[in-house]
């Protein structure tokens, strides 16, 4: 039963105050609302508040926490497992909060808390700026830079979270904090990492790089019977290449997409991508080797204008309609062995659409110690990712098992955890986390403890409030 049957006055109350669309089941946009990224999370909220503002924000947690509702929170709804919506409670969706404003001098950038890549990249662009983002422009800013965020510029500038300035956040208790290195330290750490579990974030300030306009890049399709010498070629250029130098080698089947010919749709490749951030000149130069080397099938490289990069991948990953699944392994090295056990699964993927890659790490994501932030893994140097996309339910459990087999024999070659942003189902069988609990996880309880000790966000990535917290219901922080 919903809010408003339950609840009419309570509901009517919030309604007044709402400058945003409240969306309910039986309203015409109800479907539309609900949809997330991945095709396969179909989950039925009793209630879609859109916010427009922070006062929105304000009064929707205050709603959800007096009328006892379970609680999800939707930046760009692309958390492969579903956590920006929940079936029965209330979706607080960020989504229409999507300004972006840039200070060019300062190089700062403040970002709304459900903009999307293509906002910000929008905006800074017009400056020669960019902010180290995803490698997908519709993927909301809020879920991949409180999870950590990798991107092409990510040796160069680090994670996204390592270039925020400050976030402004609403907590379970419907304060608004501002939290940065001198205001509340501790949520800082922890939204830098540690995922949507401490509060709303209705602002990002991030710090912007001036990175210009055009970018050198090496993109080339290699047939798959030469995926061992691609991939090794690959390792061998990114493990000495300087840290401008961000790159994937990956596995995938030819898409269906007039750039490449019919009777090619579907071939399984092996393709080697690498992105200069800084002068393109330069990068041409660097470059060169990588692109040289062998008979590619298709070659794209060259100097591309930086938001064409950034949404180059963007019409194969719909929203909304396939279904998806994202999972990752790091890894402790690339070596030979690694390799030959990575391209083992080329020829099994069950569609053709499945792809999978590896991203060297390293750079300024290492330069940053391991319990500065909440993020996990910084000393990994490299990320198996694997992104499924089919499109028959009938298809569920094959493409699941080979995803979680191949995660699960990756282990050997791993330190035992994967990134939490491609989190799998959430379920049992996808590796994010290491069993054991470390120095982060133990302070994340803290910080949760302190900020939101009833679990109002329990739709993130595995943190909840200590038993004693939740009991006493938390003294919160002053
Ligand atoms: C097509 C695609 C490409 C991707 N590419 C990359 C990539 O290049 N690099 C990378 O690092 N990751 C990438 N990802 C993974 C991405 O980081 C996660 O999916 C991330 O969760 C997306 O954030 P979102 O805001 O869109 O998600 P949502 O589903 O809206 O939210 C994800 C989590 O963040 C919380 N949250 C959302 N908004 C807020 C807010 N305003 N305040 C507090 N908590 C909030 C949610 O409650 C949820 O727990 C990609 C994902 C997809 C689907």
């Amino acid at each position: 039963m919903g809010p408003e049957t339950e609840n009419g006055d309570h509901i009517d109350e919030f309604e007044s105050g709402f400058l945003g669309d409240l969306i309910r089941p039986e309203d015409s946009g109800y479907d539309n609302a609900r949809t997330v990224w991945n095709g396969m999370i179909d989950k039925r909220p009793d209630l879609v508040a859109q916010c427009q503002d922070v006062a929105d924000v304000i009064s929707a947690v205050e709603f959800a926490r007096e009328q006892d509702l379970l609680v999800a929170v939707r930046g760009g709804g692309h958390n492969a497992a579903g956590l920006g919506t929940c079936d029965d409670g209330i979706v607080i969706d960020c989504s229409p909060m999507n300004w972006v404003d840039v200070d060019p001098d300062t190089r700062r950038v403040r970002v709304g808390g459900g903009a999307t890549w293509r906002d910000v990249d929008h905006a800074t662009q017009a400056f020669g700026l960019a902010v180290p983002g995803g490698v997908v422009s519709h993927t909301g800013v809020a879920g991949l830079t409180l999870g950590g965020g990798y991107g092409h510029l990510r040796r160069a500038y680090g994670l996204t979270c390592d270039n925020l300035v400050s976030v402004d956040l609403v907590t379970a208790d419907g304060r608004f904090l501002t939290a940065s290195e001198d205001e509340h330290p501790d949520l800082f750490w922890a939204v830098r990492g540690g995922g949507g579990a401490f509060g709303i974030v209705t602002a990002f300030e991030f710090e912007a790089h001036p990175i210009g306009t055009k970018v050198a890049t090496v993109e080339t399709w290699h047939s798959i019977e030469d995926a061992t010498v691609v991939f090794e070629t690959w390792r061998d250029f990114v493990e000495t290449a300087p840290r401008t130098i961000s790159g994937e080698a990956i596995i995938w089947g030819i898409p269906e997409d007039p750039h490449f010919p019919e009777e090619h749709h579907d071939d399984p490749v092996a393709i080697i991508t690498a992105v200069h951030a800084g002068d393109p000149d330069e990068g041409e130069e660097l470059l060169r080797p990588l692109r040289e080397f062998g008979s590619p099938l298709f070659d794209f490289s060259g100097r591309i204008r930086y938001l064409d990069l950034q949404q180059g991948f963007d019409p194969f990953f719909p929203a909304g309609e396939h279904r998806y699944y994202q999972g990752s392994v790091y890894l402790d090295s690339l070596d030979d062995e690694v390799i030959a056990d990575i391209l083992d699964r080329a020829e099994t993927r069950p569609d053709p659409r499945i792809l999978y890659y590896v991203w060297n790490l390293g750079g300024a994501i290492a330069d940053v110690p391991e319990h500065a932030t909440a993020f996990s893994g910084r000393d990994h140097p490299y990320l198996l990712a694997i992104d499924g996309k089919w499109d028959d339910p009938a298809e569920d459990d094959a493409v699941l098992e080979w995803a979680r087999s191949f995660q699960r024999d990756m282990q050997v070659h791993s330190p035992g955890e994967g990134y939490r942003n491609f989190p799998g189902l959430g379920e049992g069988g996808d590796a994010q986390r290491t069993p054991e609990r470390d120095e982060t996880d133990d302070r994340l309880v803290e910080v949760k403890d302190q900020y939101d000790p009833t679990n109002v966000f329990s739709r993130n990535h595995g943190v909840t409030p200590s038993e004693s917290a939740r009991t006493d219901g938390g003294a919160g922080d002053e």
